[in-house]
């Protein structure tokens, strides 16, 4: 295929894909090729994950670091032991509630992944997506696909098809596009080569569900020193980003916090701002873009990265966004909006 080919969009329905599209896909990725696909969290850039050099492009494409390692994805429960080795039986517990679904499992590898997958390490992300496409996909193609987001590295995760042309139209060989992903934001991922397990990224499975089941897992959030060890590879406080700077604000006082926000409007020509759908009507300024993220946790998850590349488009110069409550999904976006700040949280 030429650079001007690329790449393929078929558009298939989200819950009956059609089996002439996942073929063709599942070929490319046996070919050892790229293709885009749904999840229920966010959209993947998916290879051959027991082949090295089709691992290797989705670096590539990406411009992923090498020492930032990938979540293998699996069709089934026996495709995990050619993923991973001496799997626990709290792994096996774990799948049995959560999977299909995002939780995502640090375990040791297996010899059959390549080194470049797992930047090195001896051990290995993997998890079992919960979307009929990704499922289609993953049967089709008889082997394990690995994926990251389907974005450039360190902006907004896609979770619409469009969001993947933004970033790499001319990089990935077949976009599968089933329209907007269910959760919004990426898996959990949990450790298990930690003793206690260690919550490396809160995502679409809560914390609080996952206590059910694994009472002392830790969880240590970013810090946000300077020179601070990475608290998991790959998990740099820069990341998620639209282009224009992000300020995230925390407290309980809503008028002091609408206070400091408002101070920033004042001193910028064009601001976004980004909050509940409750809170929104404060902000209705000339200068001011407001995106609401709807009422909850759930819905906010589901419209974080579209609204943050909204802002990109709508040529705002600073962002500023309403920390959530960190409950449930709240922490996952909590996290992202953290991230997407580069460490920029006034507490008021
Ligand atoms: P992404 O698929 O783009 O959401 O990123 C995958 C993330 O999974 C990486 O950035 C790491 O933080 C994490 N990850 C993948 N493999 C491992 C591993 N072996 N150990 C710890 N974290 C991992
Ligand atoms: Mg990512």
């Amino acid at each position: 295929m030429t650079a001007t080919e690329k790449p393929h969009i078929m558009r298939v329905h989200a819950e009956r894909p059609a089996a002439s599209a996942i073929e063709r896909a599942a070929l490319t990725i046996r070919a050892g090729g790229l293709v885009a696909f749904p999840t229920e969290t966010v959209y993947g850039l998916g290879a051959n994950a027991f082949e090295e050099s089709a691992v290797a492009k989705i670096f590539r494409a990406k411009g992923r670091p090498a020492n930032d390692p990938l979540i293998v994805h699996i069709a089934d429960i026996d495709q995990l032991e050619t993923v991973a080795r001496e799997v626990p039986e709290m792994a096996h517990a774990l799948a049995r509630r959560f999977w299909p679904g995002a939780l995502t499992l640090v375990l040791k590898k297996s010899a059959r992944i390549p080194a470049n997958l797992t930047a090195g390490l001896d051990s290995v992300a993997v998890r079992m997506p919960d979307h009929a496409v990704a499922a289609a996909l993953l049967n089709a193609a008889r082997r394990p696909i690995a994926a990251p987001s389907a974005n450039r590295f360190s902006r907004p995760s896609p979770t619409i098809a469009e969001h993947v042309l933004e970033d790499l139209a001319d990089k990935i060989d077949i976009v599968l596009d089933a329209g907007r992903t269910a959760i919004g934001v990426e898996s959990t991922i949990l450790s298990l080569v930690d003793a206690p397990a260690r919550l490396l990224r809160p995502g679409g499975v809560s914390f609080e569900a996952l206590r059910e089941l694994v009472p002392d897992a830790r969880y240590a959030p970013l810090t946000l020193d300077e020179g601070s060890p990475l608290p998991a590879p790959g998990s740099m406080l820069k990341h998620y980003s639209p282009r224009a700077r992000v300020i995230l604000f925390q407290g309980d006082d809503i008028g002091a916090v609408h206070a400091a926000m408002r101070e920033q409007i004042a001193r910028h020509r064009r601001v976004g701002v980004l909050t509940s759908d409750a809170e929104a009507g404060a902000f209705e300024d000339d200068n001011v873009v407001v995106i609401g993220l709807g009422a909850g946790a759930e819905q906010a998850a589901r419209r974080l990265f579209t609204a943050l590349r909204a802002f990109d488009k709508a040529g705002v110069e600073l962002i500023l966004a309403r920390a959530p409550e960190k409950q449930g999904l709240g922490l996952a976006v909590w996290d992202r909006l953290l991230r997407a700040s580069a460490g920029s949280l006034v507490e008021v």
